[in-house]
């Protein structure tokens, strides 16, 4: 399998001159089988350049996207609307993710095109789309490629996925806060907990539940990509905001025994040399026993199995 990375950054796109090693783009990760089967983790703005390569109307011949989307958050889907395969007659681009109480998936992003958002209304794209649901910790298959989910512990809920073909696993945890100090839900955490207050016991355990759900999930992985966006100084300040530091993503894989670890979902205001200097510090974290670290960028493509 082949994975390539068009979109490393979170929450915001952030071109210039200080981002321009590790990229701008938001997040987007794309696994290809030997077989072609082509599967996209988040529709970041890094789902343009991909785009353009796949085809768009009249361009290649009919494509075939398999589409999985962490959670809705507006840095996993906005390049959505300017993936040109959407407006290729004869394409199909089947889209996954968990399933809500409230609204039904097409509405969440049909929403996004609206007017006065975008000029061009989500049922005008031609392709053929298809949207699927997923429960906490489904799994399945699209063609060749075994997909498994765990839930994550991020606001209103995120999920990450386990792609297995060709005799390896990639494993995408994005976006995740650890699972100790905050429990999120399907509610907004407007401020970090008092400092020393204990978790309500049914927290920690859902938390417990959780983290060994995403080990598992882990577990023997070739490829962990993982949202490393704090720095522990951005963890004591603002641990509600929902995601992870280096040193949490390095203990999972160490007790997964994944062999390598990409750290993913750059802040938007960390320069290259801040990443070089984070991706330094956590090499030397995972020490002999640990995972290889790297710090993820756009255009990073890496094989793992055969094919
Ligand atoms: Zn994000
Ligand atoms: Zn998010």
């Amino acid at each position: 399998m082949r994975v390539r990375f068009w979109g490393v950054r979170g929450s915001l796109p952030v071109p210039g001159s200080k981002t321009e090693r590790y990229g701008g783009n938001t997040s987007c990760v794309e696994v290809r089988a030997a077989s072609g089967t082509r599967v996209v983790v988040d529709a970041g703005t890094g789902i343009r350049k991909l785009g353009k390569e796949i085809g768009g109307e009249g361009e290649n011949a009919p494509s075939e996207v398999h589409l999985l989307i962490s959670h809705t958050h507006w840095d996993h889907i906005q390049g959505l609307p300017y993936f040109s395969p959407l407006y290729g007659k004869g394409n199909k681009v089947s889209v996954y993710a968990r399933k809500r109480d409230d609204l039904h998936l097409q509405a969440v992003f049909a929403s996004q095109t609206d007017d006065p958002y975008f000029p061009v209304p989500f049922a005008e794209a031609q392709a053929q789309i298809a949207f699927r649901e997923l429960p906490d910790s489904a799994k399945f298959d699209i063609a060749d490629v075994k997909v498994a989910c765990a839930r994550l512990n991020h606001p209103y809920i995120a999920t990450a996925y386990r792609l297995t073909c060709d005799g390896a696993s990639v494993v995408y945890v994005s976006d995740t806060a650890p699972f100790s100090d905050i429990l999120f839900e399907d509610e907004f955490v407007a401020r970090p907990p008092s400092p020393g207050a204990a978790l309500p016991q049914r927290d920690r355990e859902k938390l417990q539940r959780m983290r060994e759900g995403v080990v598992r999930l882990c577990e023997g992985a070739d490829l962990v990509i993982y949202d490393t966006m704090f720095t522990a100084d951005d963890y004591r300040r603002i641990p509600h905001y929902g995601h992870s530091r280096p040193s949490d993503a390095v203990d999972v894989c160490r007790e997964a025994g994944a062999r390598r670890l990409v750290l993913f979902h750059h802040a938007p205001e960390r320069s290259d040399a801040e990443i070089d200097g984070i991706l330094e510090q956590t090499r030397r974290l995972a020490g002999s026993g640990g995972p290889d670290v790297t710090a993820a960028f756009e255009g990073l493509d890496v094989e793992l199995g055969r094919g």
